[in-house]
């Protein structure tokens, strides 16, 4: 898949630092622990591209991964130009620690919500759920914070190995019935998809890589 070309581009920290490219971007959102650093290595066939942060202080960055444009054989792209990248995965940071202050929920707001709700670039949204509890609070926050402009979105119901075969028929139509109030009598508000995922059986990575490429135009 060309999404095994992911490599490191930049971390940000701040609206402003965002890459200036016009580059078409996906992002990777979800709760802390939801298997969102697990999802991403799985579909870049990658074991340590994108690392999760236990500390909840360290949490705040996006990360960006570029596919194109890298050397065959080398590790980081940082020289790859940037006319060459032909997609970014953009890893936000997970949400949901309970530890966390005040203050960093608000700063968590702002950039997550204006990122989702202002990033031209970004084409699709890639929720991570775990499959035993998806759409949490915040979850649902960030669908529509994203959504509202009817922009695509894919949920992974993530950890699908814990369930049995009938709790992962449950779980999927579940997700569906949920998904299906953001509809009028045209139709979705917004294309949605929900795929069951397991980085640890490989459950419907060959999909999930197939819509994400799709997403992106790759
Ligand atoms: P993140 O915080 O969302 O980035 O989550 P991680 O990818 O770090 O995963 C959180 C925990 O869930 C780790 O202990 C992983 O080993 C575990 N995990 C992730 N994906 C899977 C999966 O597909 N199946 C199972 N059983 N565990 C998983």
């Amino acid at each position: 898949s060309l999404l095994w070309q992911a490599r490191f581009f930049t971390t940000v920290n701040h609206l402003r630092d965002l890459p200036k490219t016009q580059i078409p971007e996906i992002a990777f959102a979800g709760r802390s622990n939801a298997g969102k650093s697990s999802a991403i290595n799985t579909l870049t066939n990658q074991k340590r591209l994108c690392f999760a942060s236990k500390t909840p202080g360290r949490t705040q960055h996006i990360n960006y991964f570029s596919i194109g444009g890298a050397h065959v054989g080398q590790h980081r792209n940082d020289e790859a130009r940037p006319e060459e990248i032909r997609a970014m995965l953009v890893d936000l940071p997970g949400y949901g620690y309970a530890e966390v202050s005040g203050a960093a929920k608000q700063h968590w707001n702002i950039l997550l919500g204006n990122y989702v709700q202002k990033r031209d670039q970004l084409v699709a949204l890639v929720l991570i759920m775990d499959s035993r509890r998806p759409f949490t609070d915040l979850d649902v926050q960030m669908l529509e914070w994203f959504a509202d402009s009817g922009r695509p979105v894919l949920c992974l119901l993530t950890k699908a190995d814990k369930l049995n075969r009938s709790e992962a028929t449950a779980a999927l139509r579940k997700a569906e019935a949920f998904l299906e109030q953001y509809h009028d009598d045209e139709g979705p508000l917004f294309p949605y998809h929900v795929q069951l995922f397991s980085s640890l059986k490989r459950t419907g990575v060959e999909e999930a890589d197939e819509a994400i490429r799709q997403l992106l135009g790759l």
